[in-house]
């Protein structure tokens, strides 16, 4: 038996018997016991209000009212789980203190949103980037602060796999990327691109410069070689072989500086929204398939189904650069004999642009690489077949301005399969359209 309760009982048996002698003594002995269990109950229910005030105590006193007995040991239980959790208490108190202190003096700005998206905290970094100010704008939703329409789209859409770019007037770029927290909450982190926006501009810019300057000297470079490739007497075979080599790297650093520049514009117009036609990808589809029957002399099949009914909207030139650079691969990539099917049409809502070869395939290690700027499976293989290595990457910049998605699967030996995935709010054309 717990000690408290024997003290407890020890208290009950003294007091019945007492009771009951004083009372036999007064010749009332049912009445002393009644006295006694009522003294007995009574010095209980005083200890229970001693030990009801002392939880309800404000400020809490430190140690418990009631000791000893059944309720001594409630109390001093009850004391120890409160000093715990009061330690536990002051211990997260510290630990949300450092980390406020440590948020609040990082650079990038950190923003705690609550339900609806209400800002609950947000630290120094986000005062002086967003214009914040807390407390003052704690309770206000963030939308209301930031008044950017897209930007509450991109709170509400709940994607947060990518960044959200917010160009402010004064020419300062900033990065905000929120996470889920829990349910209903989030946090906001942002962060200053400007640099970084300014370093990627001048690369680009450099880039599209040397390209362009490149290109007369080239063109000058390659004309004379011509020439003289033509003036030259037949006897000289090592002259002539050194010449047609030559003449062959000049279109080679053609197609390279060509793509390069492409690449440039399509980089540079990324994020811009004019420039969109209504573009028949159909008809566009038929007449690359016909370059494409050309530049391997009709070696490879091509089937083309698409509805002739569609139309995608965006920019023509980028819309060509996807569905050639990705024909052409296909035509580069497959040997003679060689089928391809070319297909454009609507699947789950969705425009979908696929190309499927039985060519030599890749291996999936390969696959998340591909679209980096020359990156290739095999070099040898590639620069043979003229290709710059830059196809995937201005099909990737392309899709990315049009808001398309690529997608790869492929094996080595079976084929590859090419799809680009373009929103429904690209498609135009037809109420229930279908690929044919
Ligand atoms: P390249 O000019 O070298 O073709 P790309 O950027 O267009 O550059 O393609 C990158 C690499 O992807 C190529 O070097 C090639 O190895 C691989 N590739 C692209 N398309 C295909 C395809 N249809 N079949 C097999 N490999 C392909």
């Amino acid at each position: 038996m717990a000690p408290g309760r024997g003290r407890d009982l020890l208290l009950f048996i003294a007091l019945t018997i007492a009771g009951t002698q004083l009372g036999g003594a007064l010749g009332h002995p049912g009445l002393g016991l009644a006295g006694a269990l009522f003294v007995f109950v009574a010095l209980a229910y005083a200890r229970l209000l001693r030990l009801q005030r002392w939880l309800y105590g404000n400020p809490p006193a430190s140690e418990p009212p009631v000791h000893g007995g059944t309720l001594g040991e409630v109390a001093d239980r009850m004391n120890s789980l409160r000093n715990g959790l009061r330690r536990e208490l002051e211990q997260s108190g510290q630990t949300v203190a450092r980390l406020r202190e440590a948020y609040a003096v990082l650079r990038d700005g950190i923003v705690m949103l609550g339900p609806e998206n209400v800002i609950e905290w947000s630290n120094a970094a986000a005062g002086e980037l967003l214009g914040l100010r807390y407390p003052q704008d704690a309770g206000q939703p963030v939308v209301n602060l930031v008044r950017d329409p897209d930007f509450a789209h991109y709170l509400g859409a709940g994607d947060f796999e990518r960044c959200f770019e917010l160009e402010e007037a004064n020419g300062r770029a900033l990065e905000l990327q929120a996470t889920a927290m829990g349910e209903r909450r989030k946090l906001l982190f942002v962060r200053d691109v400007t640099a970084l926006k300014r370093l990627e501009t001048m690369r680009r810019d450099f880039v599209a410069n040397i390209s362009h300057e490149l290109r007369t000297p080239l063109t000058v470079i390659a004309g004379y070689v011509g020439t003289l490739a033509e003036l030259m007497p037949q006897e000289s075979p090592v002259v002539a072989r050194a010449l047609a080599q030559m003449q062959q790297q000049a279109v080679r650093m053609e197609h390279l500086l060509r793509d390069l520049l492409l690449l440039s514009r399509i980089e540079a117009s990324e994020g811009d929204t004019g420039g969109d036609e209504q573009v028949a990808v159909c008809a566009m589809l038929e007449s690359i398939r016909e370059n494409a029957l050309a530049a391997c002399n009709g070696e490879r099949t091509i089937e083309l189904g698409c509805d002739a009914r569609l139309r995608l909207r965006g920019p023509r030139l980028q819309i060509e650069s996807i569905l050639s650079n990705i024909v052409f691969n296909a035509v580069r990539y497959t040997a003679p004999g060689g089928r391809i099917a070319v297909s454009f049409g609507v699947e789950d809502g969705r425009g979908v642009f696929r190309v499927v070869d039985d060519g030599v395939g890749i291996d999936p290690v390969h696959i998340p690489r591909l679209t980096e700027r020359f990156y290739r499976v095999d070099k040898s293989r590639s620069v043979d077949s003229g290709g710059t290595g830059l196809g995937l990457a201005i099909v990737k910049h392309a899709l990315k301005r049009l808001d398309g998605e690529l997608r790869i699967d492929s094996r080595p030996g079976a084929g590859s399969t090419f799809a680009c995935l373009f929103p429904q709010a690209r498609i135009e054309g037809v109420e229930t359209p279908r690929v044919s």
